[in-house]
């Protein structure tokens, strides 16, 4: 038990010393731990900032409507104007819910399916909307 006692001081001894000897440095070490802290706050932001990119997301419906909308206007002669593009666009987002996908969780081919499953039903929209339009269009 004794020497146990012994032993265990010595030790303590001996991180003592070694704390002493930090403090004679205690400019490096306060830069030091600077470094670590920065460091750490690096890493950390990056974490954070992760799933914000992960988290944009795309609303199909959207994106099929403003790839489209410009080609079907074309064929159907109606006014492309800005104010005629908006209406439609509103309108056809009106009538479909948002279907919303990650980029960052889902797949190119994912995304690709989803969009393939509401094209035929939002292009037979916009052409209905196309032709709307024309017969009455919003301004003139
Ligand atoms: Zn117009």
């Amino acid at each position: 038990m004794a020497k146990k006692t012994h032993k265990t001081a010595h030790v303590l001894r001996l991180i003592a010393d070694i704390s002493d000897t930090k403090k004679e440095n205690p400019i490096i070490n306060a830069e030091f731990k600077d470094e670590i802290i920065l460091k750490r706050n690096i890493i950390r932001e990056e974490i954070i900032e992760a799933p914000t990119v992960k988290a944009v997301e795309i609303n199909i419906i959207s994106e099929i409507v403003s790839e489209n909308l410009p080609s079907i206007i074309e064929r159907f002669k109606c006014c492309g104007c800005e104010k005629c593009i908006a209406r439609m666009t509103v309108e056809a987002l009106n009538h479909f819910p948002a279907q919303y996908v990650f980029p960052g969780e889902n797949s190119e081919e994912e995304i690709d399916t989803i969009k393939q499953k509401y094209r035929p039903a939002v292009l037979s929209l916009l052409v209905r909307l196309a032709l709307k339009h024309k017969s009455s269009p919003i301004h003139k």
